[in-house]
């Protein structure tokens, strides 16, 4: 880290990174970022912090940051430097020709979790008013869109139930697919607090993440699952609790339907979803799944956290729903200490969510088949939109390899590197005639596009983020756009280029129409933000400063909804040839695609990709410690270090995705989420051989 003076100004803003959404002071000399300092008031974080909030902002000012737009008529071409003027007027007319010649079906928007509320509601305002489609998505689709299913699904809203303090009163702590310590480290170390404290801890994981063992902590139960088992283990401490007595009874008559209470008991009471019967293939000692259905049933307030090792699945959907049925059938909701709490993975995908950037959604969750809801935004808008859901992301790259989708907009969105099957995304992407890539760097995606627009960072706009407990918080710019613009003024810029008569003048304006069309976001203003700090939605008129822990008198929507889930094997399969489970995640220093956290002092920390693969099936292939080796799947292969590791059960091998590089998403598969399209980063069969380097 750089010192480069005392501060000549500051202002309290918002990590850009992860959904716990720590709020720091940033401490500027010119426009030099002096310090990020954790904000004692920040009620997210309360003056804590972890290193990527802290230390890595250096990407702001990095060398490979392009600051002026570029266009080129072939992605085989040159790229060729223009002004902003003729880069915009370039976007609006190849759209409008492309939805000329193909249809005004044709196009569509990727909006980002990286940017602001404001911006999100704008882009897929440009998709809605604009192209006259509902052709947009975001990132959440590869991450917690079965969060936004099966919440919605089985409470009414698509959200988690509680505000993070609420940790600070739960006696049993359920972890199922997430790894706080690394993925969400300030909220991780809370966590850790309470554990000293005496709560117990259940850790439901294929690896033993350092929540199982660190010092001070042990989990009272490891569950290590096969990978893609989820909805069998959670079914069967169902079936434990249902078959045991255990359910609250007075709060599953009270809150939840009956009939469909009565139907889900009788299914989770069948004999073949007990622990017995599920542990051939979940892995997992029948006893311990047992004894841990009991420690959450009755040890008190249990509250559960999940990340993407749920979401990231075939069922991902189904298992979301399974861990509210848990929930609703001990009585864990309603109150601090309890709850089915998402940690969100990005700094605002809650908020690109609740900003109406899914295909079937307008901001707040309004279901695009609603006439009244539709009808709200056409009044403001001035247009009519249309009332069938459009395509996802996945069925974007589809349609664009069946030469009926060809124009994208893709907002602070790497597609290329994040999403599954590579081979796939890059063929739809070259099928395309027209890609537009707003980000910070030339990023792989890029290699795609026909026209790049340079993007701002946090530190140079005003707007808001939502953390994974609900909270909206300020961002603050401190320093001018280097490029000029705000993300959310390069979407105007479109949008007038297109025709539209948009003309905000700074993001509160955008805020004050979001409030205007959204019922949960009703009483949101910037002005109320600087007043009371941050305000949890619902923020209405009922709850005019917000609701840090929901449903508890009853479910936003009315009565609480038992899903019957079904445990359903994967498609991806084991096998002679693919005998290995390969899953993926995040590490401390790094954030996702690392497009920023590799250009900042973090990038030492982690500077590759590893697999780490048991002890066992290092030797049974000759491999030490630090070999190349090959992954092979049936989508591609690429090559990684191993690191032979006690963490990994045999069977089982996980790397992470942080450096382009190391190709992790070549070997990932394209199954997904039944309801929601959500790929299954988790579960890819492969086979792991010596290798002699990359
Ligand atoms: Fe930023 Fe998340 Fe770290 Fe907080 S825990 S500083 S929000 S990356």
């Amino acid at each position: 880290v750089v010192e480069v003076g005392q501060p000549e100004h500051s202002a309290v803003t918002t990590c850009a990174y992860c959904g716990v959404g720590c709020a720091f002071k940033a401490e500027m000399r010119g426009e030099e970022v002096v310090r990020m300092v954790p904000w004692k008031d920040g009620k997210a974080n309360h003056g804590h912090s972890c290193i990527k909030g802290r230390f890595a902002y250096g990407y702001a000012h990095h060398k490979d940051r392009l600051l002026e737009p570029m266009i080129r008529d072939q992605i085989t071409e040159p790229w060729r430097i223009v002004s902003w003027e003729e880069a915009i007027a370039f976007t609006a007319r190849r759209f409008k020709e492309v939805q000329a010649k193909y249809g005004k079906d044709s196009v569509g928007v990727i909006t980002s979790s990286r940017c602001t509320n404001e911006e999100s509601f704008l882009v897929q305002k440009l998709a809605r008013a604009g192209f006259g489609n509902n052709n947009t998505d975001t990132c959440a689709r590869v991450c917690h869109s079965p969060t936004g299913y099966g919440l919605n699904q089985a409470f009414g809203t698509s959200a988690g139930t509680q505000d993070f303090d609420s940790v600070d009163d739960a006696d049993v702590i359920v972890v199922i697919g997430a790894n706080p310590t690394d993925a969400h480290p300030v909220f991780g170390s809370r966590m850790k607090a309470r554990l000293r404290d005496g709560a117990k801890l259940i850790v439901i994981d294929p690896r033993k993440i350092d929540l199982v063992r660190s010092p001070h902590i042990a989990a009272d139960y490891h569950l290590p699952i096969k990978p893609g088992t989820n909805v069998a283990i959670v079914t069967a401490l169902a079936h434990v609790i249902v078959t045991e007595g255990l359910v609250n009874e007075t709060f599953v008559r009270e809150r939840c339907n009956k009939d469909e209470y009565l139907d889900w008991a009788a299914f989770v009471a069948e004999e073949r979803n007990s622990p017995e019967a599920t542990e051939k293939f979940t892995g997992v000692p029948a006893a311990d799944v047992r004894a841990a259905a009991r420690l959450y049933a009755t040890g008190g307030n249990a509250a559960i956290y999940y990340g993407l090792g749920v979401t990231e699945h075939s069922q991902g959907s189904t298992t979301v729903m399974g861990i509210a049925n848990l929930a609703m059938a001990t009585g864990n909701l309603g109150r601090r200490g309890v709850g089915v709490n998402p940690l969100r993975g990005q700094n605002n995908v809650q908020g690109s969510c609740d900003m109406g950037s899914f295909p079937h959604e307008l901001p707040g969750y309004q279901h695009i088949s609603n006439e009244a809801a539709r009808e709200a935004f056409e009044q403001e808008w001035g247009v009519k939109l249309d009332a069938e859901p459009g395509l996802r992301i996945p069925n974007m790259f589809d349609a664009a390899i069946d030469g009926t989708f060809k124009g994208l907009y893709v907002q602070g969105e790497d597609i290329l590197q994040s999403d599954p099957n590579t081979k796939h995304v890059s063929a739809g992407l070259a099928a395309m005639d027209l890609v537009v890539v707003q980000d910070l760097f030339l990023v792989e995606t890029a290699n795609y596009a026909h026209v790049f627009l340079p993007g701002a960072t946090f530190l140079e706009k005003d707007g808001t983020f939502t953390n994974a407990e609900r909270r909206i918080q300020l961002v603050r710019k401190v320093m001018s756009p280097k490029n000029g613009y705000g993300d959310w003024e390069i979407t105007q810029l479109i949008a007038k280029a297109m025709g539209l008569d948009w003309d905000y003048k700074h993001p509160s304006e955008i805020m004050d129409e979001i409030a205007r069309l959204t019922p949960s976001f009703r009483r949101v203003s910037f002005k109320r933000l600087e007043e009371e700090g941050s305000v949890q939605w619902p923020c209405n008129d009922e709850h005019p400063h917000g609701v840090p822990i929901m449903h508890i008198d009853k479910f936003a929507r009315g009565k609480g909804k038992f899903v019957i889930t079904e445990y359903v094997p994967t498609d991806e399969k084991t096998g002679p040839r693919f005998p290995l489970l390969l899953t993926t995640g995040r590490i401390l220093s790094q954030y996702n695609v690392g497009a920023q956290t590799r250009r900042t002092e973090n990038s030492s920390w982690h500077p590759e990709d590893v697999l780490e693969i048991s002890p066992h099936d290092a030797e049974e292939r000759g491999v030490k410690d630090g070999d190349w080796v090959r992954v092979q799947s049936r989508a591609g292969e690429a090559s990684l270090r191993a690191k032979i590791s006690a963490r990994m059960a045999p069977g089982v091998v996980y790397t992470t995705f942080h450096h382009p590089q190391s190709q992790a998403n070549v070997i990932t598969t394209d199954n997904s989420d039944w309801a929601t399209n959500c790929p299954e980063y988790k579960v890819t069969a492969v086979q792991v051989s010596p290798t002699n380097g990359p």
